[in-house]
């Protein structure tokens, strides 16, 4: 038996893993106890990665061979790469020549791995010439991305996972990590029993099993969480809990949210919020002073600084996904500037990634609103670094599509060719009625694949097989900014290849049409060599790990970045001396309104519906939902409502729930959960049509959840409101 380092492919803690394989098979996984974000440790899901590498996966569930379908409902038929290349370089070829490169576009995935990611990227931006590049990412961390950017000057998390051990007050915003980030949760249960006085704080609107732990739980209406973080720093003004030296020192912007947050007394966000004003006080002196503080119960003097223990914030979809993302996120660091609590051991934000490499997909630009190194490409000297690295001219101009706004322009017919690499747009979107009738409309949609039957295959002209975790080399990033090694253990089955070399190769082909006789730019030794071109365009930026071979991954294990040339390892924490890559090193504090959510309940649809994860299933399912083992769990998927509200409908626990939105219907069974609030609903995210009935306005095709949410964004995240819909419920 053989054992491979690798990385586990579901959450951004990152675990380590090894995995087993004897000859061409995979037969077993642990824990890697050498791993820094999980030392050995997994959860349900890492712990059974290698049963989705069965032979019965493997025949039955994996796309083995591209495939073409050449009529709309009509069967696929296999035609071999030679041909599947050559026919997709052909039509991006002509779709060029009769529309431009707008009419081109490229949705990606927060599971790719960053040299996909790289390779993709290069191909929508310097051959194809268009912009309309995005991911799934989009749907996770984007509202983080733009909290970090307009707070603290660049997308990147200041604070580690060691900080959990060090902090006196973990402050947990809108993540059930219990479930959604088991590992790391399972640090935070050690750092408890290590420190009993560290105090924990989780803000959610259900009563998770992260809440469960908590010391207080605020049990927020759903979408006003910028309501309560004005109300805490305005106890923090009242009280005198500021740190004054680092606000005139590190920090600009406070007079203006200081007015803002003054009309935010905690009785006016108590009301907002559903809450107790004390409850706010308490939330807010935890987070000031670092729990109990440091040396408050030996006599210190709790407006001093020197004397609060640190504040660790982590935080998930509950702030992302909405579309007052972004000032979700930095009314939440504002509270770590005007504490001071950011730039040492135990404090600052720490946003927890929701998938295993949206981090390295940022990193590497694979977004329509980023460039590689994190650059901006409104910005044309940062066009003209990443056109010079990847040896072409220019990079355009004209913004590209984000998620939502793609699927809206192949939907009003703007879209010729769409390539989707590694993700589910049938069911993870929102508004599935809208994203199913782009991919009708849209002439040739491309979906490059591991599993041959998601909700998205189906609409698949062409289906490109692809290889997965097990099979493809790289490297991916997780929560705390730590890069790891993905390894191959056994060869891809069938005729699956690795996702950026499936992009290269079609690439290539595309060049010899566009720029017949220049040199290739897709012309790869390797999957080294596309890291050591990703690592190029790091090179004097914030991230820059100009210092991280793949040698000194392998010498020295996962780094975090930034790691440049010359480093032995990489930093620990960021900001530490106070300075921020802004401007004028100075961080910014954002004086954002609160603003409620998008669609407010009303007589017609009075419950406030909640989607999320269970804790042993992933995403659509179409990796998590072919290990029988993780139904166990929850074997169905189910609507979950308080019990007043199911005797307020006549509903009896495991009766059919009707659930309707404007935009669609569902009908799932009912279980009574007194951990949802009287008047909202929770259901999890994970099944698509195939596993629940319904019908959409329309009454035509079946969506899971995502059919009843509304696809309206944060105006600078362009993030989805994935966490709220105004819905009714009645028997079914
Ligand atoms: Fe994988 Fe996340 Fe579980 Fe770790 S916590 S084993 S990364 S799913």
């Amino acid at each position: 038996m053989a054992e491979t380092r690798s990385t586990c492919p579901y959450c951004g803690v990152g675990c380590g893993v090894l995995i087993q394989s004897e000859g061409n098979r995979i037969t077993g996984v642990r824990g890697d106890p050498d791993h820094p974000a999980n030392f050995g440790r997994l959860c349900s899901k890492g712990s059974t990665l290698h049963l989705t590498a069965t032979e019965r996966v493997l025949r039955d569930e994996r796309l083995l061979r591209p495939m073409l379908r050449p009529q709309r409902g009509g069967a696929l038929q296999p035609l071999g790469w030679e041909g599947a290349s050559a026919l997709l370089a052909d039509r991006i070829d002509a779709v060029l020549r009769d529309k431009g490169p707008q009419a081109i576009a490229f949705y990606l995935s927060g599971q790719l791995l960053t040299e996909d990611y790289a390779v993709f990227n290069k191909l929508a931006r310097a051959l194809v010439q268009t912009n309309n590049i995005d991911t799934n990412s989009r749907l996770c961390m984007s509202s983080a991305v733009a909290g970090y950017k307009q707070s603290l000057g660049a997308d990147a998390p200041p604070a580690c996972y060691e900080d959990l051990a060090h902090a006196g007050c973990l402050f947990i915003a809108g993540a059930n990590s219990a479930w959604a980030h088991p590992v790391l949760f399972r640090r935070i249960e050690d750092a408890r029993a290590a420190n009993p006085r560290q105090k924990i704080v989780v803000v959610d609107p259900r009563r998770t099993e992260t809440a469960d732990e908590a010391d207080l739980h605020l049990q927020l209406q759903p979408g006003t969480d910028v309501a309560l973080f004005h109300a805490m720093l305005h106890v923090m003004v009242w009280e005198g809990w500021l740190d004054e030296r680092f606000i005139a020192e590190h920090t600009g912007g406070f007079a203006a949210l200081k007015s803002l947050v003054a009309a935010w007394t905690p009785r006016e966000a108590a009301r907002v919020c559903g809450l107790k004003a004390e409850q706010i006080e308490q939330a807010a002196r935890w987070f000031a002073l670092g729990g109990e503080g440091a040396d408050v119960r030996a006599g210190g003097d709790e407006t001093t600084p020197a004397a609060r223990a640190p504040t660790l914030s982590l935080y998930c979809q509950g702030l992302n996904q909405s579309t007052s993302g972004t000032a979700k996120n930095s009314a939440l660091i504002n509270l770590h500037l005007a504490t001071g609590q950011i730039g040492k051991p135990g404090a600052g934000p720490l946003s927890l990634t929701g998938q295993p490499n949206a981090m390295g997909g940022r990193e590497a630009g694979g977004m329509a609103t980023l460039l590689p190194g994190h650059r901006d490409p409104t910005d044309a000297a940062h066009r003209a670094e990443v056109a010079a690295i990847w040896g072409v001219d220019a990079l355009p101009e004209q913004p590209g599509l984000s998620a939502v706004p793609m699927f809206e322009a192949a939907a009003r017919g703007e879209i010729e060719l769409l390539w989707i690499a590694c993700t589910n747009p049938a069911q993870s979107l929102p508004d599935q009625a809208l994203v199913r009738a782009a991919l009708a409309r849209c002439p040739f949609v491309v979906v490059q694949e591991a599993f041959a039957r998601t909700e998205t295959t189906g609409y698949a002209d062409l289906l490109l097989p692809a290889a997965t975790w097990g099979e493809k080399d790289g490297t991916v990033t997780n929560s705390e900014r730590r890069i790891s090694r993905v390894r191959a253990a056994v060869p891809a089955p069938g005729e699956a290849r690795g996702d950026w070399q499936i992009a290269a190769e079609v690439a290539r082909r595309l060049e010899a049409k566009l720029r017949p006789g220049a040199p290739s730019l897709f012309d790869y030794a390797g999957t080294e060599a596309v890291w050591n071109e990703h690592r190029q365009t790091t090179v004097g930026r914030d991230l820059d790990i100009g210092g991280l071979s793949w040698t000194v991954l392998d010498q020295r294990g996962p780094q975090q970045w930034p790691m440049a040339a010359g480093w032995s390892s990489g930093r620990v924490r960021l900001y530490q001396d106070g300075r921020f890559p802004t401007p004028d090193g100075r961080a910014r504090f954002i004086a954002a309104p609160y603003k409620p959510v998008a669609e407010a309940t009303n007589a017609q649809h009075p419950f406030a519906l909640n989607t999320g994860r269970l804790r042993d299933q992933w995403h659509g399912m179409s990796r998590s939902g072919s290990v029988p083992a993780l139904f166990a769990h929850a074997p169905q998927p189910a609507l979950q409502l308080h019990p007043q509200d199911m005797a307020r409908r006549g509903l009896r626990e495991g009766e059919l729930a009707e659930l309707k939105s404007k935009r669609g219907s569902l009908v799932l069974p009912v279980a009574a959960d007194t951990r949802v609030a009287p008047l909202q609903a929770f259901v999890p995210m994970h099944w698509g049509s195939q596993f629940v009935g319904g019908t959409d306005a329309k009454g035509q095709s079946r969506a899971g959840i995502n059919g009843l949410m509304h696809g309206k964004s944060c105006p600078q995240s362009l993030q989805p409101e994935l966490k709220h819909a105004a819905i009714n419920i009645a028997p079914a």
